[in-house]
């Protein structure tokens, strides 16, 4: 695939690509293992010259939206929590070079620019504790719900070339997400753990296909996630790696009962 505006930008050594677990919007702002784990990956990574997040609360139908706006805002976009939550601020800036390439890459996914969006909590809470200066550019694609999962798993595989681009691709959302079955002191679910176990296995085995090839309406896969929109993220993350990438998770464990927190950085051998 060609794109002029790709071909600008300098290339780089191959960046990891990541999927973080990102859970309750207070590990932004509250010390945890997980937010520790967040920390430590982003200090240990090269430093990417934007990044590009798939949020798991960035939703659209019929069209995948990058956003290109030069000052994104932090939006705050949940209920009933702390005002110190919503005092918290990203003000990192914009990539609209790097979100215009995105657009050449993905012309033939029915994409469009957009203006109006900023950066969800699922971008900006584990951005503030991977790279706490927010001086990286960031920008976001949103989730197109009207495409069936190997879709997904496709348009992500023509994310790859920005990642010699110096492109740190994150998706952010959680291997297991059910809202209604949370329990605050609870261990994990044993279908919690179940579904997790078999999510890893597969990242592990560098089964990606067999993710997408989930049936949401399936039993287990219902338990692990009554809406599929925290899972689609994770298909972002597995379409920009290729064979050459090694798994890592970097936090893992069941948070409040059903909730995975499991996170994975995926390496160029
Ligand atoms: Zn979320």
């Amino acid at each position: 695939m060609t794109s002029l505006h790709l071909d600008r930008l300098p290339d780089t050594a191959p960046m990891p690509v990541l999927f973080v677990g990102h859970g309750s919007p207070m590990h932004a702002i509250e010390d945890s293992r997980f937010s520790r784990a967040w920390g430590e990956a982003g200090a240990g990574l090269p430093a990417p010259s934007a990044i590009l997040v798939i949020s798991a609360h960035w939703m659209t139908r019929g069209a995948s939206l990058v956003h290109i706006g030069g000052r994104p805002r932090t939006i705050h976009d949940f209920g009933g929590f702390p005002r110190a939550l919503y005092e918290a601020q990203y003000p990192a800036p914009g990539a609209p070079d790097f979100a215009a390439a995105t657009l050449d890459l993905l012309q033939h996914h029915h994409t469009a620019p957009d203006i109006e969006w900023g950066l969800d909590h699922g971008a900006w809470c584990v951005l503030l504790r991977m790279f706490p200066k927010a001086d990286v550019p960031v920008y976001q694609l949103s989730l197109d719900l009207s495409r069936p999962l190997p879709d997904h798993l496709a348009l992500a595989r023509d994310l790859r070339a920005l990642r010699r681009k110096g492109v740190l691709i994150v998706g952010s959302g959680n291997v297991v997400h059910n809202l209604p079955a949370m329990r605050y002191g609870a261990q994990g679910f044993d279908w919690a753990r179940d579904f997790d176990a078999l999510v890893a296995g597969h990242i592990e085995a560098g089964a990606f296909d067999k993710l997408a090839e989930l049936n949401p309406r399936d039993p287990l896969t219902r338990m692990a996630h009554p809406t599929i929109e925290h899972f689609l993220p994770l298909l972002y993350t597995l379409g920009a790696a290729d064979e050459r990438d090694r798994p890592t998770f970097f936090a893992e464990g069941i948070d409040l009962g059903s909730i995975s927190m499991r996170s994975v950085m995926l390496t160029a051998t």
